[in-house]
């Protein structure tokens, strides 16, 4: 009786999800895709997952300030950069997965850079969007390129995330770095800060936003946007014609996870076609990191788009996302406009 009170104690309490058949996860990708995954992997395993979606600097943060009592298992999907950060301080572990042979070459990058600790599960490009009402009714002309974003006329109607917490808004920190040098670099993100009305926490929100028609401009992965084209929002999607960055979208098993065997049955049946196609049910329209899955049709074509020759590696690392994150706060964030 007694035994039988403590373990539902157990069960039941949130954050020490300590008994068999449970599965704690720090979920990086939009809410509604977080919790389909969550259905689909408890109706499939029986396994009960307590699931908390956050931005992937969020995400990071959390995994780091819990260290030495982790809560979570398992940290699935948001941009490659902090799961590369986890890696190289030893927040997550190695695993190889039955899985790895199926995988797209970007994917097993991604696990080799990061010493086995994190694995490529999606991956998608860098952009922006703006509300086509709004161009035609202010008589902006129709932006296509990077340079054209930083214009007086979209003064206070542009919208990014913060790189601190948004693994997007860090993935155009990188991308603008390595795209025109790092002093061209923040001399453009320093004139971009003009025109931005506010830099949002999480990456997706400047794509509602635009939506919404409460900004001109929105960047965020061209996925993220797309899902609101596809919601028929009077949006257009941009690849920037000086060509634009990309993201691995990731996955790695925590430090000390009290559900490891969960946190790997999890990890194997993320990298399976059956549930990698959950994304696109959930309007979620990346690439797929497992050969086998359809890539949705509404996925903006990677092929097509001027991809620069993203350094996953250096722009993942712990001292280089620490010095650009600590410049951006200081030369970028503050500035009076
Ligand atoms: N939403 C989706 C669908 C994504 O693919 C990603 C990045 O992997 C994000 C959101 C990123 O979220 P954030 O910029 O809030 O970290």
């Amino acid at each position: 009786m007694l035994a039988g009170t403590v373990t539902a104690f157990s069960f039941m309490s949130a954050g020490t999800a300590q008994a068999q058949g449970a599965l704690v996860m720090y979920c990086g990708v939009q809410e509604e895709w977080c919790r389909a995954m969550t259905t689909a992997f408890e109706r499939e395993t029986g396994v009960k997952v307590s699931m908390t979606r956050k931005s992937a600097g969020e995400v990071f943060a959390q995994v780091k300030a819990e260290a030495a009592n982790p809560r979570a298992d398992i940290w699935w999907g948001g941009t490659g950069d902090p799961h590369m950060q986890a890696a190289e301080e030893g927040l997550t572990v190695e695993y190889k997965s039955p899985k790895m042979g199926e995988l797209q070459d970007w994917a097993v990058r991604q696990w080799e850079q990061s010493k086995n600790r994190t694995v490529g599960i999606y991956s998608g490009a860098l952009g922006f969007g703006y509300n086509t009402e709004l161009v035609k009714s202010n008589g902006i002309p129709e932006p296509k390129c990077w340079a054209d974003i930083l214009g007086a006329k979209l003064k206070d109607e542009v919208q990014v995330a913060d790189p601190n917490s948004s693994g997007t808004a860090y993935t155009l920190l990188a991308t603008i770095v390595q795209l025109m040098g790092e002093d061209k670099g923040f001399e453009y993100l320093k004139s971009l800060h003009k025109n931005v009305n506010q830099y949002t926490k999480s990456g997706a929100a400047p794509a509602k936003a635009m939506a919404l028609g409460e900004t001109t401009v929105g960047i965020a992965f061209m996925h993220d946007i797309v899902t609101m084209v596809v919601d028929k929002a009077p949006i257009k999607v941009v690849a920037p014609c000086e060509g634009t960055g990309f993201e691995i979208g990731s996955m790695s098993i925590i430090k000390g996870a009290k559900n490891l065997d969960n946190a790997k049955k999890f990890y194997d049946w993320a990298l399976t076609p059956a549930a990698q196609k959950i994304g696109a049910e959930a309007k979620s329209y990346q690439v797929p990191s497992n050969k086998s899955t359809p890539v949705p049709a509404e996925a903006p074509k990677l092929s097509e788009i001027k991809l620069i020759n993203f350094d996953f590696a250096k722009y993942g690392s712990s001292e280089e996302r620490k010095r650009l994150l600590s410049k951006w706060d200081a030369e970028v964030k503050n500035l009076p406009k």
